[in-house]
């Protein structure tokens, strides 16, 4: 065991399930731990790191600004964050951006903005969020009561009130609770990351835009995994067709740094006003530079290419021996494997492939611009390690 690895077993909160490996650099889609053994990078960082590590562009665009200033609070105007505000809009059709820092914060500012919206319209009953099922939403008291998995729950409460939860593609069930529960607004991932990788139907999502139409209830979507290129659209929602009132998205945004950004769409572009949100870091124009170099890549051409690399792992992976089903879109992918998830995760780690998990899966999340060479051999390698019988 690496003196990293226990400093960190001793010192550090014991919140996460750590993999026995340290990483130590990488470049691209490539790892390489302590020891020395080099990994292909089927995760980015939880589908953060949108280009890969160390990407030339990205990393030009971040020094380059921590040349000139690091921070100088939200009391001061700084170009990255007016820029990538604007790169937003014109890219959503959304009005105004708030920046913060992580997806929960993103998703908290999305909550504050809809139940102000709804106060303001509807009177003060109407605060209720609908979430779906099975949804995740941050870590937060309040986006933990937004996130539809008890067990996530159950040792925190009281968590914030005015959450309901329904059934992820039951349209009826989704507009009950909204109307009995005067509903703010309805929170959904059109593609449900931890919750096991769950694109929702087309039918429900469409259904849903409609309803919250003729209701003036907010369609909110959390673009948090799903977006910023991730699912071969520049958000996910657009592969259904719908526009939402409020998009929050994080992870992939910044290519690495932390950074969150509620998208307020037309009916709350002017709901949030001084002094009703804010946050210290927000709009960090390190942070912004970085995320304006990552949008403003994210085209059609990097798209088309991220659909057909989606295309290309569920055509190889569907049917093989061991592997169950391959669900998601574009290059957020989950397979349901005859192994149980966690020891694919083993045979493939030691064969030089680092993947993830949601639920009972195997989770795909690699750098949109992994070469198509090293995913071929990613995926040769997940192929194996699901074929591999279960030791007796
Ligand atoms: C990761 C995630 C979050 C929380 O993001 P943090 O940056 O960890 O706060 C929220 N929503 C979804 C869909 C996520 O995948």
């Amino acid at each position: 065991m690496s003196e990293t690895i226990k400093l960190d077993k001793s010192y550090v909160a014991g919140t996460y399930a750590r993999f026995p490996v340290e990483i130590v650099s990488g470049s691209g889609s490539l790892l390489k731990d302590s020891t020395g053994k080099t990994y292909i990078d089927m995760g980015s960082g939880i589908a953060v790191n949108t280009f890969g590590i160390g990407d030339a562009a990205w990393k030009e665009a971040v020094t380059g600004q921590m040349e000139r200033v690091q921070h100088t609070s939200n009391l001061y105007y700084t170009e990255p964050c007016a820029l990538l505000a604007r790169e937003l809009c014109q890219r959503t059709g959304m009005k105004r951006v708030f920046f913060g820092n992580s997806g929960a914060e993103a998703n908290e500012c999305l909550i504050k903005a809809a139940r102000k919206y709804a106060a303001e319209k509807k009177g003060p009953g109407f605060f209720t969020i609908v979430t779906l099922n099975n949804s995740f939403h941050g870590r937060t008291l309040t986006t933990l009561a937004a996130t539809g998995q008890d067990h996530f729950h159950k040792l925190f409460q009281p968590l914030t009130p005015g959450f309901v939860h329904a059934g992820a593609n039951d349209l009826e069930g989704v507009k009950k609770a909204a109307l009995e529960n005067k509903a703010a607004a309805v929170l959904i991932e059109c593609v449900q990351g931890e919750g096991g990788v769950m694109p929702l139907e087309r039918e429900f999502v469409r259904g849903l835009a409609d309803f919250c139409r003729e209701q003036d209830v907010l369609l909110a979507v959390d673009e948090v995994q799903c977006g910023n290129g991730r699912c071969g659209a520049m958000y996910a929602y657009m592969n259904y067709g719908v526009v939402p009132d409020i998009v929050s998205t994080a992870k992939g945004l910044g290519g690495g740094l932390p950074i969150g950004a509620c998208l307020l769409g037309e009916k709350v572009q002017d709901v949030l006003g001084p002094g009703d949100h804010g946050s210290t870091f927000g709009g960090n124009p390190i942070c912004c530079a970085g995320a304006l170099s990552v949008i403003r890549r994210i085209d059609e051409a990097l798209l088309r290419e991220v659909r057909e690399k989606g295309d290309y792992i569920v055509g190889e992976l569907t049917g093989t021996p061991g592997v169950l089903s391959v669900d998601g879109m574009g290059l957020m992918l989950g397979v349901k494997t005859a192994r149980p998830a966690r020891d694919v995760l083993d045979t493939c780690r030691e064969m030089g492939v680092l993947c993830l998990t949601a639920k009972d899966k195997v989770r795909l999340l690699p750098a949109l611009n992994i070469p198509m060479e090293l995913l071929k051999t990613a995926v040769d390698v997940i192929k194996k390690a699901c074929a591999q019988e279960v030791e007796a």
